[in-house]
C-alpha cells in the first residue's frame, strides 16, 4: 500500500531532511506531503530537537519567482526569512527513495486578507471574510495560477496537491478567538460564506440569475436565524429549494471554480494535479464530500480534471472513515487517498490506527497519507509502521 505523510518544513529542516528520508523509508512510508504555503497555524512539535512549537503566519515556505505574480504575490514566511526551506528539503530529498508532492493552500490566507481587502469573499451582509481570497476574484485567479507553477517548476514534485482552492466554509474554520455566539448551523454557516463580491455578483448577472433577490434571501435567512425565528437545523437542500435565486446563485460559482481548476492543472503539468475534499472541521464537526458543493466544488467536473483526490477521513468512527472512502469512490473516477489523522484526538492506539487503516483499505482506497510527521509523538509513528509492515 502506497503511503504518505503530511510534513510541515520546520520540521524536517531541524531535524535534517536527510535524516528524517531515512526514517520515513524505514516506517514504510514513500512519500512525503510538503506544506509549501499554508494558512496560519501554530503546531506542537513532540520530537523537534529545535523547537516545541511553532506560529506561523499565513505564508509560503520557499522564495517565489516574483515576475511571474501580478497583484497578489506568496508572503515568505517570515521565520524562514532569505533562506528556502522547500528548496533545502527537495535536495535533500533527491536521491532518498522517499518521494515529494506539494501541499498548496492558496485561497486560505488571512495575511492576504487583511493585505488585500478588495480580494475577499464578502458575506452576503458586504462583510470581508477576511480568511479567504475569492476564486472568482480575477486577481486571485491569477495569483492562483502564478502560484501553481511557481510551486510545480523546477522543484521536482510528483505531484501538486492543493486543498481550500475553493469557495470556503462561511465561518472560517475557527483559530481568529472567534466569538460566535449564535448558533449558525448547517444553512446559516453556508450563508454566512456564501461570497457576494462585485466579481461573484458579476458572474451570476451574467448567467441571468436575481442577485438582489438571491442577497436579500440570504441576509433575510440569516437575521432570521440571529433572531430565533429560523431553526438552526433547517435544511439547507429544503430551504434552497425554495429560494431558487439563491440555489441558482451559489451554482453559477461552480463552473467559475472548475475553469480555474483546469487552469491549475494545466499549469502544474506534467505533475499531478490532487485536490483535497473535506467539509467542516474534524469528528463530528466534520461532513461528507457530499456537501462539497457548499464550496462551489462540482465533483462531476472535478473528476475530469484532477490526477487523483484525497478524501480527509477524520473521524474517529472507522464506519465514517468507510462511507467517505466509499462515496469518494463512487461520486469520482479518480484514484482516491484516505486521509488519516493517527493521533489525539482521533485515535490513541495502535489498534485503533490498524483498525482506520484497514478500513479505508478495505473500502477501496488506493494511497493512504497520514497527519503528519512533526505533529505526531514519536509513539504515533511507530504504530504508523508496525501497521503498515502488518497488513503488507
Ligand atoms: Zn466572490
Amino acid at each position: 500500500m502506497n503511503a504518505s505523510i503530511w510534513a510541515h518544513p520546520w520540521d524536517l529542516v531541524d531535524e535534517g531532511p536527510e535524516a528524517v528520508a531515512e526514517r520515513l523509508d524505514d516506517l514504510g512510508i514513500d512519500t512525503v506531503n510538503l506544506a509549501t504555503t499554508m494558512h496560519s497555524v501554530q503546531t506542537l512539535n513532540p520530537h523537534n530537537p529545535e523547537r516545541k512549537t511553532f506560529f506561523a503566519d499565513a505564508s509560503a515556505y520557499f522564495q517565489p519567482d516574483e515576475s511571474r505574480y501580478g497583484e497578489l504575490t506568496p508572503d515568505v514566511n517570515e521565520t524562514m526569512g532569505e533562506a528556502d526551506w522547500v528548496g533545502e528539503i527537495t535536495d535533500a530529498f533527491a536521491g532518498s527513495p522517499v518521494a515529494l508532492r506539494s501541499w498548496t493552500v492558496p485561497f486560505h490566507s488571512s495575511k492576504q486578507g487583511r493585505n488585500h481587502p478588495d480580494a475577499t469573499m464578502r458575506s452576503p451582509f458586504g462583510d470581508s471574510l477576511v480568511w479567504g481570497l475569492c476564486p472568482s476574484n480575477p486577481d486571485v485567479q491569477e495569483y492562483g495560477r502564478a502560484l501553481a507553477a511557481d510551486v510545480a517548476d523546477a522543484r521536482d514534485f510528483e505531484a501538486v496537491e492543493m486543498e481550500l482552492a475553493d469557495y470556503q466554509y462561511g465561518t472560517g474554520y475557527g483559530w481568529h478567538h472567534q466569538e460566535f455566539f449564535t448558533e449558525l448551523g448547517p444553512l446559516g454557516e453556508f450563508l454566512f460564506g456564501l461570497c457576494f463580491c462585485e466579481h461573484c455578483r458579476a458572474n451570476a448577472t451574467d448567467a441571468g440569475v436575481d442577485v438582489d433577490a438571491a442577497r436579500e434571501s440570504a441576509q433575510d435567512a440569516l437575521d432570521a436565524r440571529f433572531d430565533g425565528d429560523l431553526a438552526a437545523d433547517t435544511d439547507v437542500g429544503g430551504w434552497l429549494a425554495e429560494h431558487p435565486a439563491v440555489r441558482d446563485y451559489a451554482h453559477v460559482r461552480r463552473e467559475t471554480l472548475s475553469e480555474l481548476l483546469e487552469d491549475f492543472a494545466d499549469e502544474i503539468a506534467p505533475a499531478d494535479f490532487t485536490y483535497y475534499l473535506k467539509m467542516g472541521g474534524l469528528g463530528d464537526d466534520r461532513m461528507g464530500i457530499e456537501h462539497s458543493w457548499k464550496h462551489g466544488l462540482d465533483l462531476d467536473a472535478l473528476s475530469g480534471i484532477v490526477d487523483g483526490v484525497t478524501v480527509l477521513a477524520y473521524h474517529e468512527d472507522p464506519t465514517v472513515v468507510r462511507d467517505d472512502v466509499r462515496a469518494t469512490r463512487t461520486m469520482l473516477d479518480v484514484p482516491v487517498t484516505a486521509g488519516i489523522l493517527a493521533g489525539h484526538p482521533i485515535l490513541d492506539s495502535k489498534a485503533r490506527l490498524r483498525s482506520q487503516i484497514e478500513t479505508a483499505v478495505d473500502a477501496g482506497a488506493d494511497r493512504l497519507s497520514f497527519y503528519g510527521y512533526g505533529v505526531l509523538p514519536e509513539r504515533n509513528l511507530e504504530w504508523i509502521g508496525d501497521v503498515l509492515d502488518a497488513i503488507e
